[in-house]
């Protein structure tokens, strides 16, 4: 063994900045960092490989079970989005078979509900569940070119980024556009004015949903003269598009004509009435609430996501496989605390968390609040169980 050598490049110690020792051998930086991206390379996941036929594709049942475990409730919105996403990745196959007839339409889905419901998570959780890219972007900082703001391309410049700049890979991903309803048409009359933030939008995506091949610029924000731009073929990209559409209830049930529902009145309690109203959402509510009727073609699955109730915020808590119980249980092991939640300490979380009107989002950062002593006195710690008296809340 030569102390004064790479033993893999053979440099001199002399012509490299360090040279690290094995047992029986030295390694110089510029090796390290080579190996390391061998390993790493060899070492990610195989990324999406489209199925060959269709067997390979997961049946909706299967990708429902799948969302099952991490997302709580929202079956109507599970069930549809399943079908959608197992019919758009058989579209892909379809799209191979040269002797086609039949050209297959792309179904891109909007999930109407309100905040902290689960849309993001589904949206998410799907992805994950395909091996696709997938990218979140918020519909409220896009304008219409030439406005100050992000050009609708900005959405693929974060879908390229997140595949690694991998444009094949990038073209089968999976594109969430929260708050859609942001960019609605302020009135049922389209505008005599220009609608910078809304109708010229709506427009504006309209090329990336139709599946077209789009310069995109790829580092984001406002496209430039002397950029150099790649091409993105959107035909394949799956969008859904989530929003809470306030207001969109009262639409409903004017097109439902009220007395329709009244007999719900003495059956249902709000909640239930509620959602069943929300059931009976269609194209045209949205059309009323300001979305061009170009657009919502583009977005043929319309669903819906359910209140949630204090029983399936409860659920939240303790069920998905990464609950928030779960998570700080975890973080509590580390430092070998056992750390126990009574039901009754549970309930008080989700009492307090539903006063915020924050949905289930604002459930980590209550659990958070009742924490922060113990896990400042961690160290001290052996056991903490957690009751309702312990909870320092002042409401009721
Ligand atoms: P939004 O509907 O506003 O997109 P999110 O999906 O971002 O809401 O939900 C915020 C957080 O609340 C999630 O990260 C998750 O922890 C929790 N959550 C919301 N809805 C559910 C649900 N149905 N099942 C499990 N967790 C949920």
């Amino acid at each position: 063994m030569n102390s004064n050598q790479c033993s893999f490049c053979g440099r001199k110690k002399s012509e490299v900045q360090m040279l690290v020792s094995g047992q029986t051998g030295f390694i110089c930086e510029t090796c390290i960092e080579q190996a390391h991206a061998i390993v790493k390379e060899s070492a990610e996941p195989a990324g999406f490989s489209p199925a060959e036929n269709i067997s390979d594709l997961k049946k909706p049942k299967e990708i429902k079970k799948f969302l099952d475990q991490y997302v709580i409730g929202q079956d109507q919105a599970k069930k549809q989005l399943s079908i959608a996403v197992y019919n758009h990745y058989k579209r892909l196959l379809h799209a191979k078979d040269e002797n086609r007839e039949v050209e297959i339409e792309k179904s891109n889905i909007i999930m109407i509900g309100e905040t902290g419901t689960g849309k993001t998570l589904l949206a998410k959780t799907i992805a994950r569940e395909l091996n696709v890219p997938f990218c979140i972007v918020d519909a409220t900082i896009l304008t219409e070119a030439g406005y100050v703001g992000e050009d609708v391309e900005s959405i693929l410049s974060r879908l390229l980024m997140v595949a690694d700049y991998d444009v094949e890979k990038a073209e089968k991903g999976i594109v969430f556009i929260d708050e859609i309803d942001k960019i609605a048409r302020k009135s049922d009359n389209p505008s005599i004015t220009r609608d910078v933030s809304g109708e010229g939008v709506q427009q504006g995506l309209l090329k990336l949903l139709e599946g077209s091949i789009v310069n995109v610029p790829p580092q984001g924000g406002r496209k430039h003269p002397d950029q150099k731009y790649i091409q993105v073929n959107t035909q394949n990209i799956l969008f859904i598009a989530g929003g809470a559409f306030d207001g969109i209830k009262e639409i409903i049930e004017r097109r439902l004509n009220k007395q329709a529902i009244g007999f719900s009145a003495d059956k249902l309690n709000k909640i239930e009435e509620d959602d069943y109203i929300l059931s009976q959402i269609n194209a045209i509510d949205l059309r009323k609430f300001g979305l061009i009727p170009e657009l919502l073609g583009r977005f043929p699955i319309v669903t819906y996501l359910d209140k949630l109730t204090r029983e399936s915020m409860v659920r939240i808590m303790k069920e998905p496989k990464n609950s928030i119980i779960n998570q700080f249980i975890e973080l509590f092991k580390m430092d070998g605390v056992k750390l126990e939640f009574t039901d009754e300490a549970i309930e008080k979380i989700v009492e307090e968390t539903m006063e915020k009107g924050l949905g289930a989002r604002g459930l980590r950062g209550t659990t958070e609040k009742i924490l922060e002593n113990y896990m400042f006195e961690i160290g001290d710690l052996e056991e903490v169980i957690l009751k309702k008296e312990d909870l320092p809340f002042t409401s009721k």
